[in-house]
C-alpha cells in the first residue's frame, strides 16, 4: 500500500492516541498528508505528528472538540488553507462514560452522543462541502472523496451499561448509510470500521492485566486482542482505489467478536 495515499489530505479526529494515532500513522506510510487532531491531549498529539513526519508528508497537528460545531468549522478551514483541500476524513473520535442505565445522568448521555455521533455528523457534513467545492480529481483518486467512520462491534452488539455508547454506534450506522446512499452518485464513497477489542486506553481495564486479557479472550473467537495497526491497514485500503467499488458497508475487525463466542457449545 506504500504510496496508494500520496498526495491526498487526510483529517483524522482523535487522533493524538489509540486507533487515531494508529490510522494517522499508516495513513501517513501510505503517503497522506496528514491532520492530527486533539482536544485535551497537546503533548501526545505532538509526539504523534513528529512520528507521522518521518514518513515526508504534511503533518499539522489541530486542537478542534468535535461536538462544537464552531470549533470543526476552523479545523477544517485551516486544514484548507493549510493544504489546500481534504480528500480523506477519518471520523474516530469517540469516548465512553459509562453507568448502570437507571443511574445514567444525561450529562453522561448527552456528552457520549455529542462527541461519538455529532461530531461526526459535523466534521462529516464539513468534509461533504468540501469535496463538493473541490471537484474530482482523477490524478490524485477515482473517488470525490472518502469518509470513514470509527463505529464499534457495539453498532451491533447491545451493551448494558454503556447504553450511551452503543446508541452512538447505533446511530452512525444510520447516519453512515444514509450519507453513502445520499451522495454516490457524486462520488463520494463512506464507510464503517467496527473494531472489537483493539488494545488502546479506552479500555484498559479489559486488557491491563493477564486476568482481564485471559477473560477479554472468551469473547474474541481469534484469541488475540487487536492493535492499533490491524485498523490502521484497513483504513488504508478503504482511503484508496483499491476499495473504490465498496461504499455504504461496515466492516467489523473483530477477531470473531460478532460470532456470538458463548453459543460455540452450545449457548
Ligand atoms: P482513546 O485511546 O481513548 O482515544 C480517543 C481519542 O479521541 C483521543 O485522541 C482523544 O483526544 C479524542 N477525543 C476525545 N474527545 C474528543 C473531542 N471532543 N474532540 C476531539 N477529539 C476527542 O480511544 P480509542 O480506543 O483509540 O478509540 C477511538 C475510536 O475507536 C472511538 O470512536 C471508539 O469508540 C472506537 N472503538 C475503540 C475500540 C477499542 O477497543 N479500543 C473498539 C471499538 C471502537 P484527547 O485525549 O486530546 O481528548
Amino acid at each position: 500500500m506504500e504510496n496508494s495515499l500520496k498526495g491526498q489530505k487526510a483529517i483524522i479526529t482523535g487522533s493524538s492516541s489509540g486507533i487515531g494515532k494508529g490510522v494517522a500513522l499508516s495513513l501517513a506510510a501510505a503517503g497522506a498528508d496528514i491532520v492530527i487532531n486533539y482536544a485535551g491531549s497537546k503533548e501526545k498529539a505532538e509526539e504523534v505528528a513528529s512520528l507521522a513526519s518521518q514518513f515526508g508528508g504534511k503533518v499539522l497537528v489541530i486542537k478542534a472538540d468535535v461536538s462544537d460545531e464552531t470549533e470543526v468549522k476552523e479545523m477544517f478551514s485551516k486544514t484548507i488553507q493549510e493544504l489546500g483541500t481534504v480528500d480523506i476524513l477519518v471520523n474516530n473520535a469517540g469516548l465512553q462514560k459509562d453507568a448502570p442505565f437507571h443511574e445514567m445522568t444525561l450529562d453522561q448521555w448527552n456528552k457520549v452522543i455529542g462527541i461519538n455521533l455529532t461530531g461526526q455528523f459535523l466534521c462529516a457534513r464539513e468534509a461533504v462541502n468540501e469535496f463538493l467545492r473541490r471537484g474530482i480529481n482523477p490524478h490524485i483518486s477515482k473517488a470525490l472523496g472518502k469518509i470513514i467512520c470509527m463505529s464499534s462491534v457495539h453498532q451491533e452488539i447491545p451493551w448494558s451499561e454503556h447504553v450511551n455508547y452503543a446508541a452512538s454506534k447505533g446511530g452512525i450506522m444510520l447516519l453512515m448509510k444514509s450519507i453513502a446512499q445520499g451522495y454516490a452518485a457524486k462520488k463520494i464513497r463512506i464507510n464503517s470500521i467496527c473494531p472489537g477489542a483493539i488494545r488502546t486506553p479506552i479500555n484498559k481495564d479489559a486488557w491491563g492485566t493477564p486476568d482481564s486479557l485471559n477473560k477479554l479472550m472468551n469473547l474474541i473467537p481469534y484469541k488475540r486482542i487487536g492493535e492499533i495497526e490491524d485498523i490502521g491497514k484497513v483504513a488504508v485500503w478503504l482511503a484508496s482505489d483499491q476499495s473504490d467499488h465498496i461504499n455504504g458497508t461496515s466492516i467489523f475487525v473483530d477477531g470473531g467478536m460478532t460470532l456470538y463466542p458463548g453459543f460455540t457449545t452450545n449457548g
